[in-house]
């Protein structure tokens, strides 16, 4: 290993020199107080910063081994760390200095989700930070009084600020790590208790706007109040018993006024799926967390879906039994979502009639009467949602203030007025029975099967110009892959930038799983099962902090997102 002396003197000789002097600097330096690594060195200070880690030693960190030793504590405090990091970064560098992106020190945000972060890394043995640095330059010369300001200074205390358990805020950190806990605790309890979802008592759903995910402000906000008929009360490690609404297995509508909630409260479900930071509102909100938002999404692309259960019969005698466009209207690409969400492994399902494709939703007597079923080749939701559960135990909550016909099919009907749910069930099966709809079921007898597809890897091509392999994530909405983009912008439950990375590399490693005979499940599968066992890192040729943990069912999303994937059936 290096010395901080060898790192100074390396530095003092490149002064001035071209950008490319500093990819000498790779290596690993001993600072003293802490291990600096050199992993990879930008090309010049346009390019992404370079990426360092600092690996500071449990003696020196001494984190309790009980904020660590399980997973979830251990996903808490790494989440917990990033945020200490990015906050001693912003107070102690001075940001940028010279060309580019010269000067600048930079860990990824994180947002309202406690999520699993390559950005920091916790072992027994060491407390470990990856950060992108702009090494300095002025126009392309090295500017090495700067680097050692850096490396120097401005690190070390970020180093010290951070990563040692001394200098943390001991009672939020371990709020941080608590509040991960109880909230897989109350998700790992929904199923034994037959429920899709909790929503405690007092959690604030409503977020600051439509752009801004953080909590709406406490005095605007109505919390959640739980009808006394859907109330349950789970017992947690750290807060104990907590009491809030059990949404049950089952079919679960959820009407009302417009502009009363509902929404919100689907999209809080849909968010569910992650834990959430103390002071976001929703610590207690979880959902099953197989559970997949589905939309309509007209414009992508679908290969070689099943989609029979919900469309057969099209003009021209299209096969929907192997559907495939390159430019699907809004109901079969909601068909389509739903299909490949089973194939990946769904258990439950959001929809909101805001953005779904009415054609798909329902189809009411009187239009039953003007056209033929044979001449209408959508078999409606309505007509498949019980069959759904009853044959593959797959649950839907389902916002619908415009149509009562669904009352037929529900088991339970929440009612949201000025934001305050109330279970009208009862009410709901009256009006049913008073108003029987006319409406034929046009179902069948069961769901229609599942046809589960093989992915080939010649689907998969990263390349780029000279580049075998390019892809680049920079934002929710999208990834660049070789010559294609994969459109997230309809996947909703993707929410941090470093998940849309990781996602990025996942699509192009779950090639090597692609032998022509696995299906799209199974590769799915290997790919996670890897993630568990090594970690995020193992999707990149060396360790950075770019990535955040995903779940399987966004990767499968992903997947069948790219415009060149290729399967074959198998039946
Ligand atoms: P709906 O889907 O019933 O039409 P939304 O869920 O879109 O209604 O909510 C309408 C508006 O009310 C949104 O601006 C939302 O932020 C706000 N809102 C939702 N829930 C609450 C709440 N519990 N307290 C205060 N405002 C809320
Ligand atoms: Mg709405």
């Amino acid at each position: 290993m290096k010395t901080a002396g060898d790192l100074r003197q390396v530095l003092q000789r490149l002064n001035g020199r071209g950008y490319k002097g500093y990819q000498s600097l790779k290596g690993i330096y001993d600072l003293g107080e802490f291990v600096l690594f050199i992993d990879h060195v930008q090309a010049d200070p346009f390019a992404p910063p370079s990426r360092i880690r600092l690996r500071i030693s449990q003696e020196k960190a001494a984190f309790p081994a009980e904020l660590y030793q399980v997973r979830p504590r251990e996903i808490g405090l790494r989440d917990y760390l990033a945020r200490q990091v990015s906050q001693a970064i912003k107070k102690h560098s001075r940001g940028r200095r010279g060309t580019g992106k010269s000067g600048l020190i930079y860990i990824p945000q994180p947002g309202q989700e406690i999520l699993e972060r390559s950005s920091i890394v916790v072992t027994r043995n060491y407390v470990e930070a990856r950060l992108g640095v702009g090494l300095p330059a002025y126009g392309r010369r090295i500017a090495a009084p700067q680097a050692e300001e850096i490396f120097f200074g401005e690190i070390p205390r970020i180093v010290e600020a951070a990563l040692r358990w001394k200098n943390v805020d001991h009672q939020e950190c371990r709020r941080h790590v608590e509040t991960a806990e109880d909230a897989d605790s109350l998700r790992n309890q929904l199923q034994e208790r037959g429920l899709v979802a909790f929503i405690a008592d007092g959690a604030l759903l409503p977020r600051a706007s439509g752009i801004d995910p953080r909590p709406l402000s406490r005095e605007r906000a109505v919390l959640f109040e739980s009808p006394p008929s859907l109330r349950v009360t789970l017992t947690v490690p750290h807060r104990g018993p907590v009491t809030g609404m059990g949404v049950p297995q089952g079919i679960t509508l959820i009407v009302g006024g417009g502009y009363h909630g509902k929404s919100t409260l689907l999209d809080a479900l849909a968010q569910g799926v992650y834990n959430h930071r103390p002071g976001d509102g929703r610590e207690y909100v979880v959902t099953d967390a197989q559970a997949v938002k589905i939309r309509a999404e007209d414009g992508r692309r679908i290969e070689q879906v099943d989609i029979s259960p919900f469309i057969t019969n099209l003009p021209f005698g299209e096969d929907t039994s192997a559907f495939s466009t390159e430019d699907a209207s809004g109901s079969t690409s909601q068909a389509a979502n739903i299909i490949e969400a089973l194939e990946a492994g769904a258990r439950v399902l959001l929809i909101d009639e805001d953005t779904s494709a009415t054609n798909f939703m329902i189809r009411d007597h009187r239009m039953q009467e003007l056209v033929a079923k044979d001449k209408e080749p959508i078999t409606p939701f309505i007509d498949k949602v019980r069959l759904l559960f009853q044959d593959y135990g797959v649950s839907t909550v389902l916002v619908l203030g415009g149509s009562g016909d669904y009352f037929d099919v529900a088991d339970r009907v929440i009612w949201m007025v000025e934001y305050r749910p109330q279970d009208v069930t009862e009410r709901a099966r009256q009006i049913a029975e008073k108003y029987r709809a006319e409406r034929r079921p046009e179902g069948g007898e069961s769901f229609g099967r599942l046809t589960p597809r093989v992915p080939l890897p010649e689907g998969i091509d990263p390349r780029r110009g000279k580049k075998p392999v390019k892809i680049k994530a920079d934002g929710l909405e999208s990834i660049q892959f070789g010559y294609q983009e994969i459109d997230l912008t309809a996947v909703e439950q993707v929410v941090d930038r470093c998940q849309v990375r990781a996602l990025g590399d996942a699509v192009y490693y779950a090639r090597k799983y692609m032998d022509g005979q696995r299906t799209l499940r199974q590769v799915i599968t290997k790919v996670m099962t890897d993630l568990q066992t090594h970690g995020l890192d193992v999707l990149s040729p060396f360790p950075h902090g770019e990535y955040a943990a995903f779940r399987s069912l966004e990767l499968a999303a992903a997947l069948n997102r790219l415009r060149t994937f290729t399967c074959r059936q198998r039946r």
